[in-house]
């Protein structure tokens, strides 16, 4: 492995000569506690402390509406419509989301936007701390450590910045901008001592393994714990909207008022609002609150898993953090737990 060392004064010499090659994103404060990715030019707009940020890097792989295909009357053409960019900060959780979308979005049919986006944004992950909230949960979802889907990943120190060099682009970054010093054993082993602590600060905080909350989703379609929910959500779509694993989109043709030419475009869509799953005819095969809460719930713990072997949560804590009904998800899961007893827990 290949670890780089930035003293902490050059970390802004970093992020200019970073921002001079292309769009340099990053953990920016907005104040109350909330913070955003959005474009930075300098380390002094970075957080290098933060809590997720509202929405997840997810909205530069699939931006919250897109124009995929434009039309006249006798020419038709495919829209890819991106900016190369690295983003900055990106947390474990947000990293295993990223790897989530690229698991959904590399099956056949590929979906040729995405990974056009991907193939030009370059991942620098940055570890946290034990400053996030009560609702984060990464240890419970196993991504509270580093494990793939980063170029460089930033560990913070008091004088310094520790980079793992994970790809070729990521040592042809740090190679380009002449500012790294080459890291030692002194250096290893106090990364080493870091997440040790880490893992002992980090707690998992069901009384069960999170390997089986896969089987605790076999045996609770039926449960009351749905039928509460159907009583208390509002059915808003916030909590898809800031989860970094949610991947729905609806397709829709604008055409123009000259009847001749147009668009077509996709936006992120919600399983929790009621239209998501009306047919035509006007059916819907999840017509309460409840059953679309199930649905969401299930495509976190239980669908993925027979798909593509792993949860689609990543313990970000976005969807209770953003639930204006109060909906937290580590308590919905306990009182699954509670309602559904495991034979082995
Ligand atoms: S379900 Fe909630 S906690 Fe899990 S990844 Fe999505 S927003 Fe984060
Ligand atoms: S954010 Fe809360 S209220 Fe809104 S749809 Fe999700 S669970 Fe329901």
């Amino acid at each position: 492995m290949a670890y780089a060392v930035l003293q902490k004064g050059r970390f802004d010499d970093f992020i200019v000569a970073l921002a001079a090659q292309r769009k340099v994103m990053a953990p920016v404060s907005k104040g109350y506690g909330h913070f955003e990715f959005e474009e930075v030019r300098s380390a002094t707009e970075i957080a290098l402390r933060y809590i997720p940020t509202i929405l997840p890097p997810k909205k530069y792989f699939m931006p919250q509406r897109e124009t995929i295909l434009q039309y006249t009357s006798d020419s038709i053409e495919a829209v890819v419509d991106f900016d190369p960019m690295a983003i900055f900060g990106v947390h474990t959780c947000d990293l295993a989301g990223i790897q989530c979308l690229n698991m959904v979005f590399s099956e056949r049919p590929k979906d040729y936007n995405y990974l056009v986006r991907k193939n030009n944004i370059i991942i620098i992950g940055l570890e946290c701390g034990d400053y996030c909230d009560q609702y984060a949960s990464c240890a419970m979802m196993n991504s509270e450590m580093p494990n793939g889907g980063y170029d460089l990943f930033v560990t913070e120190f008091d004088e310094y910045l520790l980079f793992h060099v994970s790809t070729q682009t990521g040592e042809d970054i740090v190679k380009s901008t002449g500012l790294f010093e080459t890291a030692d054993a002194s250096h290893k082993s106090r990364l080493a001592e870091y997440r040790k602590k880490k893992k002992s600060i980090f707690k998992k905080e069901l009384p069960i393994d999170s390997k089986d909350i896969a089987l605790l989703f076999d045996k609770c379609f039926e449960s009351k714990v749905w039928d509460e929910l159907n009583d208390r959500c509002l059915a808003c779509g916030n909590c898809n909207n800031v989860c970094p694993t949610c991947y729905c989109f609806d397709v829709i043709d604008e055409p123009a008022l000259d009847l001749t030419s147009g668009v077509r475009y996709r936006r992120w869509d919600s399983c929790q609002l009621e239209t998501f799953a009306r047919v035509a005819g006007g059916a819907n095969f999840r017509e309460n609150r409840g059953a679309r809460q199930r649905h969401r719930y299930y495509r976190k713990f239980s669908y993925p898993v027979k798909k593509f072997f792993r949860y689609f949560c990543t313990g970000c804590g976005r969807c209770s953090r953003a639930c204006m009904a109060n909906i937290r998800l580590k308590d919905v899961l306990m009182d699954l737990i509670k309602a559904h007893p495991l034979d082995n827990a």
